[in-house]
């Protein structure tokens, strides 16, 4: 049995032991995440290095993807350490306020009070304490405590409901991008985006800064749930970011807004992860819960791409065992899944032949006993295409482009494998030399049905034109 849904592991404290990475690709790892909300960029790129150098050594691709602070809202810090709030206390979050009291607290991000009004409830530590704001004096927000506890420095700031204006790209952000650009990221997580603009903003500074990253957008924020379409068009993949989206829109709009933005997804031929507090009690616990297992399993029905690991990976005491708990749990319920073809395609013209050809390779997976379909790629598309459609077979990405390879590591279903192909090769006999490598790892074997597809000219991306079937070792008893 070979695992779909893909892995993403966010890199910390607890896994950049070369050690603890390597053990954790070996417990299945396909994606690594670098949290741009932590360390300088000298680290960031240092532990790319090690990442690629470790995948290297085991003769595998790896995805980089650089994930961005974003605007996250924040109070200031207090000057005698943590306050303890009550029901009914008074507290003030003012912008001007150097340091925190029992009753005041600055804030990093100062247009806050001009986003905010009476009537509004804001959410501190991801909804731990919650306020009621009063009035608006100036750079003071006044409000009234409604549900109290201990409160310390840097703790994030929600607004129920959204509609905070902070962009999304901070100064922080367009220099990181430079930084993911220069580490050649495979994926760019933009935190908190609003609309497409933010989302193009983004990729403009990519390009500016010559780098070719795939978009994910951060769905955290109740305005980009009212454009998600927009978003998804703009972007390459989505992130159902649990933690702020849970403390904006309510923890229990989450589950079924994960279901429709993971459909979403697909059928536009975007990709989809599924992310935060997936496996947290393995931040102390070398098990997970039966509630985690059964959040992981219930991702993967619904037909994500990938899977998550934040903190547990980044700074609890089980990383690999993390890896591990989640490698095993979307195994048994990819025995579950069920076949999916989007509603949406069935009625839509494919504009492209490339596009065409792909559909025909996962449809046919479906209605005829086919082991592997081997997509001979360039960029990678006809490989995300096919794996829009959700089928038990497995789909090999065969390209000689490394970057193809590293990004092809979050596809769900999608396996990369280094592949020469050269512009004066000949078509039938790179089909059989791609056979040939199907059966030499021992994905298919002899009198199997597979799949494979290719373009003319040979090597040039989006020429995908040609579909064979054929029966591995069959050529030979002809
Ligand atoms: P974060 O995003 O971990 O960067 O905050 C994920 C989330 O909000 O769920
Ligand atoms: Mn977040």
């Amino acid at each position: 049995m070979i695992r779909k849904t893909k892995i993403v592991g966010t890199l910390g404290p607890a896994s950049t032991d070369p050690k603890v990475l390597d053990k954790m690709m070996e417990a299945g790892l396909d994606v690594v995440r670098l949290n741009f909300s932590h360390g300088k960029p000298s680290d960031h790129l240092e532990r790319a290095e090690l990442v690629r150098q470790l995948a290297r050594a085991r003769g595998r691709a790896i995805g980089v993807l650089v994930d961005l602070q974003g605007p996250k809202i924040r109070i200031g810090k207090f000057k005698d350490g943590p306050i303890t709030l009550a029901r009914g206390d008074k507290f003030v979050l003012d912008a001007e306020c150097k340091e925190g009291s029992q009753n005041r607290v600055g804030l990093d991000y100062k247009d806050l009070p001009r986003d905010v009004a009476r009537g509004a409830t804001l959410l501190l530590d991801d909804g731990r304490i919650e306020m009621w704001v009063e009035k608006v004096e100036g750079t003071e927000i006044h409000c009234t405590v409604v549900q109290g506890g201990v409160l310390s420095n840097n703790k994030g700031i929600n607004r129920k409901g959204g509609g905070l204006s902070a962009s999304a790209l901070t100064e922080k952000d367009i220099e990181d991008i430079k930084t993911a650009a220069e580490l050649k990221a495979d994926y760019l997580a933009v935190s908190f985006p609003k609309t497409a603009a933010d989302i193009r903003q983004a990729r403009d500074l990519l390009k500016a800064a010559g780098a070719k990253s795939l978009i994910v957008a951060k769905i955290e924020r109740a305005e980009a749930i009212d454009n998600l379409d927009e978003i998804l068009d703009e972007a390459d993949a989505i992130m159902v970011a649990r933690g702020d989206l849970g403390v904006e829109v309510g923890d229990a709009a989450v589950p079924a807004l994960q279901k429709r933005m993971i459909r979403m997804a697909r059928d536009k031929n975007k990709l989809a992860i599924t992310a935060t507090q997936m496996m947290e009690s393995m931040i102390e616990s070398p098990i997970p819960t039966r509630a985690e297992v059964s959040d992981v399993a219930n991702a993967v029905l619904d037909g994500t791409d990938a899977v998550m690991l934040s903190a547990e990976t980044a700074a609890g005491e089980y990383p690999v065992e993390a890896v591990a708990a989640m490698h095993r749990v979307c195994l048994e319920a990819e025995k579950e899944a069920q076949p999916y073809i989007g509603e949406a395609r069935l009625t839509r013209s494919f504009l492209r032949t490339d596009e065409s050809i792909a559909m025909s390779a996962a449809y046919t997976s479906l209605h005829m006993n086919i082991k592997a379909i081997a997509a001979l790629t360039q960029s990678g598309s006809t490989c995300l295409w096919m794996s829009r459609h959700s089928t038990h077979v497995p789909i090999y990405a065969l390209t000689p482009e490394v970057e193809t390879r590293r990004k092809v590591t979050l596809f769900r279903g999608v396996y990369p494998i280094n592949f020469k192909i050269s512009k004066d090769s000949d078509r039938d006999e790179l089909l059989e030399a791609a056979e040939e490598e199907l059966r030499r790892r021992g994905a298919v074997r002899e009198g199997d049905l597979i799949i494979l597809t290719i373009g003319e000219p040979i090597g040039k991306s989006g020429g995908t034109n040609t579909l064979k079937i054929v029966k591995v070792g069959g050529r030979k008893k002809a």
